[in-house]
């Protein structure tokens, strides 16, 4: 979005404040999202059976890519409502408790550093945000993991993967990515967890894990706020 209509959004904000992202209905919410559209959000939820796809690192992904679910990250990225990362990265930290619950004994607590995939910094200019970041942020409130918004920078802009051939997807990443400065004099304590708003072929974070592990950083798992494969 240009920096004009995003300022002019802004201002139109101080009059809509108490209004639904979604559906304009008003709310009181803070996150900016009436009960009926959060209630609409959540059935896109998958179970906890569903939510994990195979790949060589666990990818634990919150729901369906579609409907309510596609319109909220649309509107978050598009139409300037960063506000929508919170709800997003609640759910998604809640699902990765429950999933650390059935998981492994309650006793053993793991810390986890969690990454967001990075988007060149002409992007996030434009934008105003990187919406993984903020999801990355808000999963970290919730989660009490620590943060490294920058663990991974993007080097090289991308086009954007949707319409590519796999050898295209592949060319149009590869060296995209690189380490950031949050571990250029310190490697991470904790496993890194990365984050990003859509999973699509898993392309992007295969070369967010192979730039930290070129530096023996591990990677203990992928979280997505969607994706609509259904292969697990
Ligand atoms: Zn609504």
């Amino acid at each position: 979005m240009a920096i004009w209509k995003r300022v002019l959004h802004n201002f139109l904000d101080l009059f809509l404040a108490d209004r639904c992202c979604l559906c304009d209905r008003p709310t009181t919410n803070v996150d900016r999202l009436c009960t009926s559209c959060e209630q609409r959000l959540q059935t896109h939820q998958f179970s906890p059976a569903n939510q994990f796809l195979t790949d060589e690192i666990p990818v634990l992904v919150w729901g369906l890519y579609g409907g309510s679910l596609k319109q909220a990250i649309a509107a978050m990225k598009y139409e300037n409502y960063p506000q929508l990362a919170a709800p997003l990265g609640r759910w998604l930290a809640q699902a990765w408790l429950n999933s650390l619950k059935n998981r492994r004994p309650k006793s053993s607590r793991s810390k986890y550093a969690v990454v967001p995939i990075p988007m060149h910094p002409e992007k996030v200019k434009q934008r105003g945000f990187n919406q993984a970041e903020l999801i990355a942020k808000s999963f970290c409130e919730t989660t009490g993991y620590p943060l490294r918004s920058h663990g991974l920078a993007r080097i090289r802009p991308t086009q954007a993967q949707f319409g590519l051939s796999r050898e295209q997807r592949q060319q149009n990443l590869a060296r995209a990515l690189a380490l950031g400065k949050d571990f250029h004099r310190r490697p991470p304590q904790y496993p890194v967890l990365l984050v990003d708003d859509i999973y699509t072929t898993g392309a992007t974070c295969r070369e967010a894990v192979k730039a930290l592990q070129k530096h023996q950083i591990p990677v203990a798992g992928i979280l997505a706020i969607a994706t609509s494969r259904t292969d697990s």
